[in-house]
């Protein structure tokens, strides 16, 4: 009730998306917002959270494909999409990989199909029409604390791990390099702030499950040295930049 009726709002925060340039081939983490979003009628003007508690502002060159190319990376040469959650602002850029392998857990791609999906904010009408993801095939294979992960390398140093709570079937990435590993985290918490002091956001409908992920991921942070990178956190890039590593109590 609070992220709709409390009238303050935050600064603007970004939509991160992450590109690991692997030998494997090129891996994107969520696609982030199209710019599609800021046109009249787009978002179903009926469903209260974009009614009142969210805004966006977001331009063509902003799109991942765009920043992509900025990078010298053309869209097309993008192996595999890991997609975190559903959420508009994680899926808002589909349409720039029809021709990559793109993962989503399946009971994410399940709860976010049809009139239960859109009455939870997702918005399935507008994905591409050709998008028929890849359930993520984890494996008991476990990572720290993680029971299951899926190695998304031959080489095991990209995984994916469930990260449950903000969504159900929510997802999280462990990427190895020599020594520091890197946790792209979506949307598990919204701050690296947010984690360290163990707080449920307001849009997990199951706070406890939350909660115990968040406690997953500090065990992990306190037993290797890891960025940890969620996608709405503004100081995620620098972080990401100078190597930070994050450190829990
Ligand atoms: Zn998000």
């Amino acid at each position: 009730m609070r992220i709709l009726f409390d009238r303050n709002w935050t600064d603007w925060l970004p939509i991160l998306v992450w590109v690991i340039e692997h030998p494997e081939g090129i891996i994107v983490v969520d696609t982030g917002e199209t710019a599609r979003i800021t046109e009249p009628g787009y978002l179903p003007s009926w469903h209260p959270f974009y009614r009142l508690a969210a805004s966006f502002d977001v331009k063509p060159a902003d799109e991942i494909g765009p920043q992509l190319r900025k990078l010298g990376i053309s869209p097309e040469d993008v192996s595999t999409v890991i997609i975190t959650h559903l959420h508009t602002d994680h899926a808002g850029g589909l349409h720039h990989f029809p021709r990559s392998r793109i993962f989503v857990a399946d009971g994410e791609y399940r709860n976010a199909l049809g009139l239960w999906g859109k009455l939870n904010g997702y918005l399935p009408h507008r994905w591409p029409k050709w998008f028929a993801p890849v359930p993520i095939p984890f494996v008991p294979a476990a990572v720290g604390g993680f029971a299951r992960s899926f190695s998304v390398t031959t080489v095991g140093d990209v995984m994916v791990v469930p990260t449950p709570g903000h969504t159900p079937n929510h997802v999280s990435m462990i990427v190895k390099t020599g020594g520091l590993d890197y946790f792209l985290a979506g949307d598990t918490s919204y701050t690296e702030r947010q984690l360290i002091e163990r707080r449920s956001d307001g849009v997990s409908t199951k706070p406890k499950v939350t909660v115990a992920t968040i406690g997953r991921i500090c065990d992990y942070l306190s037993s290797t040295p890891t960025v940890y990178l969620p996608s709405h956190d503004p100081d995620s890039a620098v972080r990401l930049r100078d190597g930070q590593v994050t450190q829990t109590i």
